[in-house]
């Protein structure tokens, strides 16, 4: 297994446990040199606040442990593309490259209308980041079809 591979597998457990909270399964992490400085469960849901987004909750752990310094030089890895929220702080952060399985279509930082991961039209923000999708993209979609299953039986 790849290393980029088992980052998104801890991705997609940590997933899973947003899943069973009832948050949709996003699961990310923060990876310099081969070491993880930041997990993120998504939230949002569960705690009905919005800006507990997976991504968000990998920078703050990260940030929370000192290593605000070296988020321009760390991975994201997460299930999901970024979303324009999330995608504002990673570019803030200027965190170096992008690691997701399956695209967000309409919110996501990349693949919507609002392109925030990839813009290079503000200038404190520098160079896009390098950006990778589809890694383990059959396993995270297995995610969405467990929470659309879940989100049908909460809905009887
Ligand atoms: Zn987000």
């Amino acid at each position: 297994m790849s290393s980029n591979d088992k980052y998104m597998s801890e991705c997609i457990e940590l997933a899973k446990q947003a899943l069973e909270k009832g948050n949709p399964p996003v699961g990310s992490l923060l990876v310099f040199e081969d070491k993880i400085i930041g997990r993120g469960i998504e939230s949002g849901k569960s705690s009905g606040d919005i800006t507990q987004h997976a991504e968000i909750l990998a920078v703050k752990d990260a940030l929370s442990q000192g290593y605000g310094d070296i988020l321009d030089q760390s991975v994201m890895f997460s299930t999901h593309e970024p979303c324009i929220m999330c995608s504002y702080l990673i570019r803030h952060h200027k965190i170096a490259k992008i690691v997701f399985g399956i695209s967000v279509p309409l919110v996501g930082g990349q693949s919507s209308d609002f392109k925030i991961l990839e813009t290079e039209t503000i200038p404190k923000w520098g160079k896009k980041p390098e950006i990778e999708s589809g890694l383990l993209q059959h396993e995270c979609e297995l995610l969405n079809k467990q929470f659309a299953d879940y989100l049908s039986k909460t809905a009887q």
